[in-house]
């Protein structure tokens, strides 16, 4: 939603990003406010995944220009585990396993280091135990998830919906969804928009990036963002995703005006 008294959570400035020697973000300007929900969209390769990582602090990529503030951070000072600490989640597109530690184990440590950087009391594990089981309802998740290793064994379904507990959990002033929506069957996406849906509120925002509209009838962004080529070229409101979705990507190189009424 866009509200009036918003601030801004997100300001990235010209960013340039290599990885090996190659450039591939290529100046990269975007505007985030609390309450907001941005998707960056685009074809495979147009760099999207390396944007949201460069955001994470990936140590493979090499920032070569441009600016990010975070709240009231210079996000490129910090290494990634401050950035997570500030409130800055990344959803991985292909989220790992860590075999031999339990999820319990996993998101209670997750959960108790943001507790104790916001100055809040940690949780031991029986307490910890109520409260993400609670959260899992939101999710309808299995209990049995907590004694399993981390994402080991999981099917692709099962790793995107502990990527948005470990969200719920941590409360993040910023999330960043990459491909939350892949190999995920329609009953999983409407469970795992659903709980975005309830995480999202006035004081946090989210960037979902996404390759098909069809989480977008889910979760209703406020701004959609087209990339190419380590760009962003277009940005408009959700009917650009729609247009995307009949039109393709083609015609944005071709002639940059939206049919449909939209800013560019
Ligand atoms: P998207 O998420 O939009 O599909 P990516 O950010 O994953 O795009 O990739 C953007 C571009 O960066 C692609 O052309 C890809 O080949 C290139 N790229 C990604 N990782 C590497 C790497 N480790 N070395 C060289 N090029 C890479
Ligand atoms: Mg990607």
């Amino acid at each position: 939603m866009i509200i009036a008294n918003s601030h801004t959570i997100l300001s990235v400035q010209g960013l340039r990003a290599s990885i090996n020697g190659t450039e591939i973000l290529k100046g990269i300007d975007l505007t985030v406010k609390s309450g907001e929900i941005h998707a960056i969209m685009g074809l495979n390769g147009s760099g999207k995944s390396t944007f949201a990582k460069v955001l994470a602090g990936h140590s493979a990529y090499e920032v070569t220009g441009g600016s990010i503030q975070f709240a009231d951070k210079n996000l490129l000072e910090l290494p990634p585990e401050e950035r997570a600490r500030a409130g800055l989640f990344l959803a991985f597109q292909y989220p790992i396993e860590i075999p031999g530690v339990a999820n319990t184990q996993f998101l209670r440590l997750a959960y108790n280091t943001v507790q104790t950087q916001r100055g809040k009391e940690e949780l031991d594990p029986l307490e910890f135990d109520d409260f993400v089981r609670e959260k899992m309802k939101l999710l309808e998740m299995k209990p049995d998830f907590l004694d399993r290793s981390v994402n080991e064994g999981f099917s692709g379904g099962e790793k995107k919906r502990n990527e948005i507990l470990q969200m719920a959990l941590l409360e993040p002033k910023l999330s960043i969804l990459d491909e939350t929506d892949s190999g995920l069957d329609i009953d999983a996406l409407k469970i795992v928009a659903n709980g975005v849906n309830r995480i999202t509120n006035k004081d946090n925002a989210t960037i979902l990036v996404t390759h098909y509209q069809r989480l977008l009838d889910y979760i209703v962004p406020d701004f959609v963002h087209v990339m190419q080529a380590g760009r962003i070229v277009m940005t408009g409101g959700k009917e650009l995703a729609l247009e995307l979705e009949t039109r393709g990507y083609d015609w944005i190189t071709a002639n940059k005006q939206p049919v449909a009424g939209v800013n560019a």
